[in-house]
């Protein structure tokens, strides 16, 4: 079986099975060598790993994730590709398919099942239209995963890799930013893919922390925070705030604080780090109502 990671064969394989892409499962074939070679090497595989593939599609990944890992475990919503995969990857033993729907699939279970618990490494071309349903998905779960390192937008891979103060900081790089380092790989042409997608993509890497970022009484109270501070990102933190009755916080609370965290009253979301957003989570959630 020839490589995959070409325009050629991509072609040959969705002519025989009489298929084309679907956009509702945002299928986008990877056709370039160099790019699936990257994403391999920024992933740091290697033959003691077991990696979890998220849509495999026609199997074009999956094909140098099997050459380079001990183990592969792809899940794939379409049914359509199926017979597909089996004909794509039937030179590997390495490799199993879950058909299902990735965000009903239990990730800590697919560990136990070929891993022994272990952590694996999630390496993928994400379905654009579900990137962050996924990404909070693998860390929320609390399944063992040791890194992730997924083809995403280009502005959502901004989004997960900046820093306060720049246009693209909000709720994602924030809530990334408390479970792993993100670190930009490359930036990846719509002329990559078949079909070629209406935007710019990248590949990131997320190495997973031991142990969350930064300490807090609640996590679940600071993303509520951290979710009503850029909902209304222009308005400032006092306003915002007070206007989420779910938080239980008075404007007054709000601003005192702040004047206890050394900040000017009239302060914006968007300056501030996971650091001070957590700070800010302790000291509004001992004068407001817990959330439930
Ligand atoms: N890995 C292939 C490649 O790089 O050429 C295909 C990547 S394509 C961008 C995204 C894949 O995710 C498609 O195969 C699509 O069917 C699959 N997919 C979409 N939604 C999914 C879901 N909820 N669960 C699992 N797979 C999904």
């Amino acid at each position: 079986m020839a490589y995959l990671g070409n325009s050629a064969r991509t072609k040959e394989i969705l002519a025989k099975y009489n298929m084309s892409a679907k956009k509702k499962f945002g299928q986008n074939f990877l056709i370039d060598s160099g790019v699936l070679e990257n994403i391999v090497e920024a992933a740091g595989v290697t033959d003691e790993d077991c990696v979890l593939e998220i849509g495999p599609g026609i199997g074009t990944l999956t094909q140098y994730l099997a050459e380079a890992a001990g183990r592969v475990v792809a899940v794939e919503i379409d049914k359509t590709l199926m017979p597909v995969l089996d004909d794509t990857l039937s030179e590997y033993d390495n490799v199993t398919i879950i058909n299902e729907d990735v965000l009903k699939v239990d990730i800590g279970q697919v560990a136990a099942e070929y891993n022994e618990g272990r952590p694996m490494k999630v390496v993928a071309n994400l379905p654009y239209y579900i990137t962050t349903p996924i990404i909070m998905k693998l860390f929320e779960s609390g399944a063992p995963i040791e890194s992730i390192t997924v083809m995403v937008q280009k502005e959502v891979a901004d989004r997960m890799t900046e820093g306060p103060g720049s246009k693209d900081y909000g709720s994602l790089s924030l809530a990334v930013g408390y479970y792993a380092e993100a670190e930009p790989v490359c930036d990846v042409p719509p002329s990559s893919f078949i079909p070629q997608p209406a935007v710019g993509s990248a590949v990131v890497r997320l190495s997973r922390y031991e142990k969350p970022k930064v300490r807090v009484r609640d996590e679940k109270y600071m993303f509520e925070v951290i979710r009503t501070s850029f909902n209304q990102r222009r308005k400032t933190l006092s306003n915002s705030l007070s206007n989420n009755p779910a938080l239980g916080v008075t404007r007054e609370e709000i601003q005192a604080a702040l004047e206890k965290m050394g900040m000017n009253e009239k302060v914006r979301g968007e300056v501030l780090s996971l650091e001070q957003f957590a700070e800010l989570s302790d000291i509004l959630q001992s004068r407001g109502a817990m959330l439930n």
